[in-house]
């Protein structure tokens, strides 16, 4: 019997849900139907824009949460911390006193990607402020901020397997890229 493939990037997920997705993926769909639904990109691709668009949904949501002191993409960030992004806490001495400092880093990848998943993403850390776990309390943080929070985790996992399987994104070449 052949051994289906492996999708780290979907571990947990039943066998129901992922049966259509090894379907798609076998006959290299997988990818060309995530584009199609997410056929949009978002304006927010420099530092400085990503820096806005975080402070501008902290205000609105999350807005007695500690302050964020830094936000950036990083291209050195790969799909780590279960595909998302990474949230740091870091301690510094300052004065007698440490003072706890945030930094929301989102993987540079999600520079190019449709607008409901730079905003999962940039909910997900923002959940991250007040809940360090990925328990209820933190999934129920992510709800009230985006809805559709679970669908877009879940699609974009999606598509990070399937540029990872197919090796191509959306209706794209293939481009050969460092890795
Ligand atoms: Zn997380």
């Amino acid at each position: 019997m052949p051994t289906p493939p492996n999708l780290p990037l979907l571990t947990g997920y039943p066998e129901t849900t992922l049966a259509p997705v090894r379907e798609l993926l076998a006959s290299g769909q997988l990818g060309a139907r995530i584009a199609a639904r997410y056929p949009d990109r978002h304006p927010y691709t420099t530092h400085k824009l990503l820096h806005g668009y975080v402070t501008e949904l902290k205000q609105r949501h999350m807005k007695t949460a500690k302050p964020v002191s830094k936000v950036l993409y990083d291209d050195r960030l790969l799909v780590v911390e279960h595909a998302l992004g990474l949230h740091t806490f870091r301690s510094r001495a300052h004065g007698a006193k440490l003072r706890a400092l945030s930094e929301i880093r989102v993987a540079g990848l999600f520079k190019d990607v449709a607008p409901e998943f730079l905003r999962m993403i940039v909910v997900h850390e923002l959940a991250h402020l007040r809940e360090r776990e990925h328990n209820k309390a933190f999934y129920r943080l992510c709800t009230s901020m985006e809805p559709e929070y679970h669908q877009f985790e879940f699609d974009l996992r999606l598509l990070l397997t399937a540029r990872e399987v197919e090796g191509t994104v959306g209706n794209e070449a293939p481009r050969a890229e460092p890795r």
